[in-house]
């Protein structure tokens, strides 16, 4: 065996050192052993003195020590390992596994340090909250795995519009927020959201295709009254929604009245939640029913505009609010679409209604035949029980199909085009009647009206409201109605208010009418007396 020719040097070095100086040594080395194995060795001894006290030779030990060299360097390198796994973990726990942005966690500490800042020194910081507009869409028509890709594009584009002290987190989702601490004033925060806006502008170039993405982003600025930073992320969450709600792809400034309707619309939502409960429906899970039911429809009478006689009437819901009073559909109606609370609401209406129906055309044998239309959200499109849903109506109440009216409108069949022309056509066979809604304001794509299966067109009211007053309006109508019989549709004029309205539509070939001017949406009882009132023979009573 051999001393490791790497350490020989030290040795012969460490050796004449204590001969020279005479003192005693202590040093590890190598050795390599004939079948070319290493050990550690340890060697530690002194001189020996002549008489003249000159060192000769050297004296000592040399003690094999590898295996406490071994367990020496395992330990190094376990505890290396664990400094790393440590490192690795503070890192997880405070960023996003997708993105490498930071997280929830992470914001919400530099938020709270942010706020004892601004209450020590009085210097101002801004949260923009940004949620990507129909990212769902996206996600869902490029895949999840392209989608996570343009999440972690958009995420280094934002870092691209902020300064490093600038925290840039990801929420989860689609939703980002970025902390911009000491700021001059709103402007400066103002200015990265339309940086942003402008970074997001070109497109994305993402699984050999180019996504275009806009994002809604809601600002909400430090100042005295926060007390936590949840209260401020909340603010900017408000203000985000608000810039959705404005048209998205915008950013808007969070304010005072925002947080007072927030409250409002929040507070909305839990009495329409206790009021669909107590709303009797017996085809859906039995609730406490009568007598504090607060839902309730009123009927609009559908007029044939030649006669001028009932053809069917619209069912339109009406909430008896306990403080309130009655709220209209618009007050409640986006919140419930926005909330998925409109799936019971349309389903309980939808029995209601075709209920109704039933007791009226049985009441009123020699009356034509009516029929009932009910208005279906959207929301319902999505809905893999619909079709069922409404066999079970059909069922339970006995109606003829062909007496029932689904009125849907234009968004419900281009959000999903493929969806809506399946469920059509389910509906179609089943004889049930397609009405498309407020036609004239959505898409009026021509593109769609012969692929899918719809029976009647219904003028939107904005029309009607300004014949008489605007050639135009009159020139546009004519066209609906000429499109309309083309297709073999026939057509609703909404909104009618005054006769000349009706005296226009006739002229036009317009069939039917609704409207003010024939009556406003009645309770069941009022409408009821209107078909009394065309019943020939107690007319003659
Ligand atoms: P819509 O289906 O277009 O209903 C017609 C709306 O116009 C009704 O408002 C009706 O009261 C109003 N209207 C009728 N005649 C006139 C008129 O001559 N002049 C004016 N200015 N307005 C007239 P309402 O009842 O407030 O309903 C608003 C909307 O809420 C409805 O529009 C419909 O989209 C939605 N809605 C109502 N009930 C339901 C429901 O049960 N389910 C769903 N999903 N939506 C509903
Ligand atoms: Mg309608
Ligand atoms: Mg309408």
């Amino acid at each position: 065996q051999k001393i490791h020719s790497d350490d020989l040097e030290a040795i012969q070095r460490a050796f004449e050192e204590a001969l020279h100086e005479g003192k005693p040594y202590e040093f590890d080395y190598r050795i390599v052993r004939p079948d070319g194995s290493i050990r550690h060795v340890s060697a530690k001894g002194q001189p020996t003195l002549d008489a003249d006290g000159k060192a000769v030779r050297l004296f000592g030990t040399v003690l094999d020590i590898t295996d406490r060299k071994q367990k020496e360097e395992e330990l190094k390198r376990s505890e290396a390992q664990l400094r790393e796994q440590a490192q690795q973990l503070e890192y997880d726990a405070l960023h996003d596994g997708l993105t490498g942005l930071h997280n929830r966690a992470l914001l919400m500490d530099r938020l709270h340090h942010a706020m004892l800042r601004t209450q020590q020194h009085g210097s101002q910081f801004a949260v923009l909250f940004l949620d990507l507009d129909r990212f769902k869409v996206v996600n869902d028509s490029v895949g999840h795995l392209v989608g996570d890709q343009l999440l972690v594009a958009i995420a280094r584009r934002l870092e691209t519009c902020t300064s490093p002290s600038d925290t840039v987190a990801r929420l989860g989702g689609d939703e980002f927020v970025i902390l911009l601490e000491d700021i001059e004033d709103i402007n400066q925060a103002i200015a990265t959201a339309n940086r942003i806006q402008r970074e997001l502008k070109s497109p994305l170039a993402l699984a050999g295709r180019e996504l275009f993405i806009t994002a809604s982003v809601g600002i909400a600025l430090s100042d005295s009254g926060y007390k936590k930073p949840e209260e401020l992320l909340r603010d900017a969450d408000i203000a985000m929604y608000r810039a959705k709600a404005l048209g998205k792809a915008r950013y808007e400034v969070f304010d005072t009245i925002m947080h007072t309707k927030a409250v409002q619309l929040l507070q909305l939502e839990t009495d329409l939640r206790r009021a669909i409960f107590r709303t009797q429906n017996p085809l859906d899970c039995p609730t406490s029913g009568q007598p504090t039911q607060q839902l309730h429809l009123h009927y609009q009478p559908i007029m044939a505009l030649a006669t001028q006689r009932i053809v069917g009437f619209e069912a339109l819901v009406r909430w008896q609010h306990p403080s309130q009073g009655l709220v209209y559909p618009q007050q409640f109606i986006p919140m419930a679409e926005e909330t998925g609370l409109i799936i019971p609401i349309d389903h309980w209406a939808l029995w209601e209604a075709c209920h109704q129906l039933c007791l009226w055309q049985t009441q009123f044998l020699n009356h034509p035949p009516l029929s009932i239309s009910v208005n279906l959200s959207s929301k319902q499109f999505s809905q893999p029980d619909l079709i069922s849903y409404i066999d079970r109506v059909l069922e339970e109440t006995g109606i003829n199909p062909s007496s029932l009216k689904l009125e849907i409108t234009e968004s419900a069949i281009m959000d999903d085009a493929e969806t809506a022309i399946n469920l059509l056509l389910q509906l179609k066979n089943r004889n049930i009647q397609i009405c498309m809604d407020d036609f004239g304001i959505g898409y009026s794509s021509l593109n769609y009206l012969h692929r899918f299966p719809i029976d009647t067109l219904k003028i939107d009211r904005s029309f009607v409201n300004r014949l008489g007053r605007n050639s135009e309006s009159a020139e546009i109508i004519q066209a609906i109605i000429t499109l309309a019989h083309s297709l073999d549709m026939d057509v609703v004029a909404e909104g009618i208010e005054v006769h000349d309205q009706v005296a226009q539509l006739r002229v036009l070939q317009c069939e039917h009418g609704q409207g003010y001017f024939f009556s406003k949406p009645l309770n069941s009882e009022a409408a009821q007396a209107l078909l009394i009132a065309e019943e020939p023979t107690l007319k003659l009573l």
